[in-house]
């Protein structure tokens, strides 16, 4: 009997794999473009490190989580989001120590929910990240906030909206929290029985509960925004300023609050548009709270998580797949079984000149074996044998424009490079006008 994976889990096929790459290098390089440097931290951490970090009244921490005890009978939490594990490899290299702020970003960690698995949102996925750390300005709320849509935007995605909020700080929060508290008590009997029991705790968690009644009943609650102390509401209208400078096109929407206790102040999405309807691609918010929190000094930090799996859907919804980056460049076929090895013995020669080079193991016809190449989207075919060969040449065949020449096999390599190069200038020519737009930015 085959084993099939398992639930909520998934494979990134070779077919899908270039679309993947495609992203990682838009990332990586607006990553870089802005002074963020790679962090990698391990799958799994302590359970304590999100049960403190995350907050144990989150959905995340209460429902969600992957917890296990290990051998060694010490409880082990695989990540359920980014930031912990960052904050905690930070500490425990004294990073902070350094000079401020620290500008990291992850790429492709994988991050495990148990829940419900929903389109894009498995329980493996994976995440692209940044977290900036000892920067208070609200300008760098704004730089990560511009990061995120440069990269959207990158991949050819236009048709998004920036919703930004802020949720205030220990100073003006239990102000809100009390009037939110008498607003939610004089309606408990109509709230979930979570909502109820984190009323007392922590009452903000009841905006983004999933259950309908809770958000309908939800829905004239008084918000963050109302309660704003002087300094907060301050660097809200710095962001909005910021980003007015940036032109980066924002909506305040006063009932975002994320779903992860250590958000202060500044939160935000980035929502794209499509004929599919609205995806969420991007979230994330500032976090001044954390680091000390688990452990380190008082110290700001923002940060925003981007989900990969859900921005490769999106970019399928809008037309913008990135282009196929693996097929073979050139297919070298031997013209009989005598052929064979040297055709091989070519091929690879050709992969050490950097040349995308395939050749056939598995005994084909000249026929079938120009069947393949031609499916496999090799744009030249050489062939290897007969009286070419006798005479030092090999025949080669433009795949896309049927036609035939011969050329010297001492000098394969550069002719195979110069017929690509022409062959390159041509397809760009014609793929201009094309729709893609979601080729990355050269270097
Ligand atoms: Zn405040
Ligand atoms: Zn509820």
């Amino acid at each position: 009997m085959l084993i099939k994976a398992p639930k909520g889990t998934y494979d990134v096929l070779p077919q899908d794999s270039s679309a993947w790459q495609a992203v990682e290098r838009v990332m990586r390089e607006n990553a870089a473009l802005a002074g963020y440097r790679e962090i990698r931290t391990p799958v799994f951490e302590h359970t304590e490190l999100f049960a403190r970090g995350v907050g144990d009244t989150t959905d995340v921490v209460q429902k969600e989580m992957y917890t296990f005890l290990d051998k060694g009978r010490r409880s082990i939490t695989l990540k359920p989001e980014g930031t912990a594990g960052v904050v905690r490899a930070m500490l425990e290299a004294g990073l902070h120590q350094g000079a401020l702020p620290v500008k990291v970003y992850y790429l492709n960690t994988p991050v495990f929910r148990y829940e419900a698995p929903q389109a894009g949102r498995m329980r493996e996925h994976h995440q692209f990240g940044v977290e900036v750390f000892g920067a208070a300005l609200p300008t760098v709320d704004a730089e990560v906030i511009a990061l995120a849509a440069r990269v959207i935007r990158s991949l050819g995605v236009d048709d998004f909206v920036v919703n930004i909020n802020s949720i205030g700080c220990p100073v003006c929060r239990p102000t809100y929290h009390t009037r939110l508290r008498g607003y939610l008590e004089e309606r408990k009997d109509g709230l979930c029985e979570t909502c109820r029991e984190r009323l007392s705790r922590n009452p903000m968690r009841a905006l983004d509960c999933k259950v309908e009644s809770c958000q309908t009943l939800l829905a004239g609650a008084p918000v963050p925004l109302d309660d704003l102390c002087g300094e907060c509401g301050a660097h809200f209208d710095g962001l909005k300023n910021a980003l007015d400078v940036l032109g980066i096109e924002y909506r305040v929407n006063p009932r975002i609050v994320r779903g992860l206790d250590y958000y202060t102040r500044t939160v935000f999405e980035l929502i794209a548009q499509t004929d599919q309807g609205r995806h969420a691609v991007c979230g994330g918010g500032r976090y001044d709270g954390l680091v000390g929190q688990l452990g380190g000094p008082n110290m700001p930090g923002i940060g925003f998580g981007m989900g990969i799996e859900r921005l490769l859907m999106l970019l399928e919804h809008s037309g913008n797949t990135p282009p196929s980056a693996q097929t073979p460049d050139v297919y070298i076929a031997p013209l009989s079984e005598r052929d064979r090895m040297e055709a091989f013995a070519i091929a690879e020669q050709l992969r050490g000149e950097g040349i995308k080079s395939d050749c056939d193991h598995v005994g084909r016809s000249l026929k079938a074996q120009f069947r393949y190449a031609d499916k496999a989207g090799a744009r030249l075919l050489i062939i290897i044998g007969g009286d070419e060969a006798a005479r030092g040449e090999a025949r080669v065949r433009d795949l896309a424009a049927h036609e035939e020449a011969v050329i010297p096999l001492a000098s394969i390599a550069h002719e195979a490079r110069e017929r690509l190069g022409n062959l390159r200038v041509r397809g760009a020519a014609t793929s201009r006008s094309g729709a893609s737009g979601a080729e990355p930015p050269s270097k």
